[in-house]
């Protein structure tokens, strides 16, 4: 049996990049997905259709992670859809680089808005399903430089590290009822995201990662996967 047969999941951010391909994984191991995506609605359809047609179950759900009325109406959705929420994946996150001296207010607060505020209202939203259920599983999308720090990303960088903070935390809160909460910290992963990144700059990552190649975005599907598995 597939690892994760009929189980429920919910993935942030899926119309490209990470998300898209957690998505993707996830119904190809059984689960039911509910792709969500903030903006691109066209592409979060396409994602739903593309599993539907030859990899397994997934509706599409539209949701902007920095409204908690939207998120509700995913939640509430989904259960109407499916009764249950065994998994979520908090992927949407978004960059507003520059230097601080630079950084206005609305780069600050949207990247702070969307990659940790996002992530507490899905997360908020879920647990009490998941309580109820005494079963679940939240996986959160952090980075190297919440670890590391970057130059031109202190509000990204401050996101991701906070993402180390609710994922700690609720980890505590709520293993007694059998819901684990775990974090992926990716590197430089080629997507949307990092594809216009001077070369001057790829070139700095690459060295420091000793096998000087790029991570794909199946590298960090394999981990959601794992972390949303029984064996994790
Ligand atoms: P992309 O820019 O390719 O995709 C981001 C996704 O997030 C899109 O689907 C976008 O959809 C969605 N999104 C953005 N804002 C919102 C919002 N307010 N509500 C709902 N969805 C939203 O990024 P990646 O695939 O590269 O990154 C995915 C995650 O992985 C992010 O959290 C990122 O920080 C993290 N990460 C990425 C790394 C990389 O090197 N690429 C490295 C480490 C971490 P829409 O257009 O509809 O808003």
């Amino acid at each position: 049996m597939a690892r994760l047969q009929d189980r429920v999941a919910i993935v942030t951010g899926a119309s490209r990049g990470i998300g898209k391909v957690i998505a993707r994984q996830l119904a190809i191991e059984g689960a039911r997905v509910i792709v969500s995506t903030g903006r691109s609605f066209e592409a979060g359809e396409a994602v739903a259709a593309e599993i539907n047609s030859n990899l397994g179950k997934a509706i599409f759900i539209p949701c902007d992670v920095t409204k908690s009325e939207e998120v509700s109406r995913l939640i509430s959705s989904s259960l109407e859809k499916f009764d249950r929420i065994d998994i979520l994946v908090n992927n949407a996150g978004i960059t507003r680089d520059t230097l601080i001296v630079r950084m206005k207010d609305e780069d600050w607060d949207d990247v702070l808005g969307t990659n940790l505020k996002g992530a507490f209202n899905c997360s908020r939203a879920v647990a009490r399903i998941m309580m109820k259920q005494r079963s679940g599983r939240i996986i959160n999308v952090s980075s190297v430089v919440g670890l590391m720090g970057n130059p031109g990303q202190a509000n990204y960088a401050a996101s991701k590290a906070g993402l180390f903070g609710l994922t700690k935390s609720m980890a505590k809160e709520m293993a007694h009822r059998g819901i684990t909460v775990n974090a992926i910290a990716p590197g430089y992963i080629e997507t949307e995201m990092t594809q216009d990144l001077p070369e001057k700059s790829k070139e700095v990552y690459l060295n420091y990662i000793p096998m000087h190649q790029f991570g794909r975005c199946e590298d960090v599907a394999a981990v959601a996967v794992f972390l949303a598995s029984d064996e994790a």
